[in-house]
């Protein structure tokens, strides 16, 4: 008989703070501090905070056209005792109408020419794994998860 365990949460964190790119980089270092408990190699790190950047500037840019300082971008992160870690950010913005467009390299609905449309896909480079749901005019949540530390022998 096999006998599957499920994985247990062994840490957790959340924050919600001000869609508002000062923020961003707060946001990238609480990530940076979470996932250091659990043995991160360089790189990861480095990917951690590059993709939670992708994601909370996304929240920043996107979510809220009438501005982000009264909105609030939210982050959770969950620390499994196989050493994975799930990142989520959400905000209740404007939402996406289609996500598996958004999600397609080069889409931007960006019309300044600041913005490439390379969130998503950089996050999805970066990441084990990304999970994106949006509701139009309720807003997106973005899941982030990455294995840390060096592979099992
Ligand atoms: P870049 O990330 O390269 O600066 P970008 O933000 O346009 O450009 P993506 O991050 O890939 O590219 O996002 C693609 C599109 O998805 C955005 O242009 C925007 O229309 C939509 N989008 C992404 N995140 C959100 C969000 N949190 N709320 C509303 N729309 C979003
Ligand atoms: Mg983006």
């Amino acid at each position: 008989m096999v006998i599957e365990m499920k994985r247990q949460i062994v840490n957790e964190f959340a924050c919600s703070f001000s869609a508002i790119s000062e923020n961003e980089h707060f946001a990238r270092i609480i990530a940076a501090g979470f996932i250091a408990q659990a043995s991160p190699t360089v790189t990861q790190l480095a990917d951690v905070k590059c993709a939670v950047s992708e994601a909370v500037t996304n929240c920043i840019v996107h979510a809220y056209p009438d501005g982000g300082l009264n909105n609030q971008v939210k982050m959770s992160l969950r620390l499994y005792d196989d050493n994975y870690v799930a990142i989520t950010i959400s905000d209740k913005g404007i939402g996406i109408p289609d996500v598996a467009a958004a999600r397609e390299p080069l889409y931007t609905t960006d019309t300044t020419g600041e913005r490439s449309g390379m969130g998503f896909a950089i996050m999805e480079s970066l990441m084990d794994s990304i999970r994106v749901t949006s509701k139009v005019g309720r807003g997106t949540t973005v899941t982030l998860k990455l294995k840390l530390g060096l592979p099992d022998e």
